[in-house]
């Protein structure tokens, strides 16, 4: 079930070394799968995809390097609405927020983008002078091919 994921300002290996992160192979490998996935996936199959071509690359080099994604705020840690247990999906962050719509039936992501969305943050930041670093809204539903 591809979704579309929203461009990112760059490559994120070059943002990487723009802040002074050591690029170690590894890392970039996984770098280049986290940018190139097309769905939200979890930190397992993240490290099936990376092992497909370094046999060698361990379950912890993958957490420590979504964690170091995740503490640049790079990377986005997502719940989706819990339909697989406690699995968690990252995305690399792209340049507009979006909401992310979780079928409760089958499974489909979908990202919803609106410039109502952005408008929202814009007023909850002047309302309650709070500058958002990161916003996070999902919705659980069912799609519109699972609607009967
Ligand atoms: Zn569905
Ligand atoms: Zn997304």
């Amino acid at each position: 079930m591809p979704i579309e994921s929203g461009a990112f300002r760059r490559p994120l290996a070059q943002e990487l070394i723009s802040r002074g992160v050591r690029m170690t192979r590894r890392r970039r490998l996984l770098v280049e799968i986290i940018q190139g996935a097309e769905r939200h996936p979890d930190a397992v199959s993240l490290w099936q995809r990376a092992r497909a071509q370094d046999a060698t690359l361990n379950k912890v080099t993958v957490y420590r390097t979504l964690g170091m994604l995740k503490r640049q705020g790079l990377v986005d840690e997502l719940d989706l609405m819990h339909l697989e247990g406690e699995k968690h999906f990252y995305e690399a962050r792209p340049t507009r927020d979006h909401i992310h719509l979780a079928c409760i039936k089958c499974g489909r992501i979908q990202e919803f983008e609106s410039s109502l969305f952005e408008k929202l943050k814009g007023q909850i930041e002047r309302e309650r002078r709070f500058r958002i670093e990161v916003v996070r809204v999902e919705a659980g539903g069912y799609c519109d091919r699972c609607q009967e």
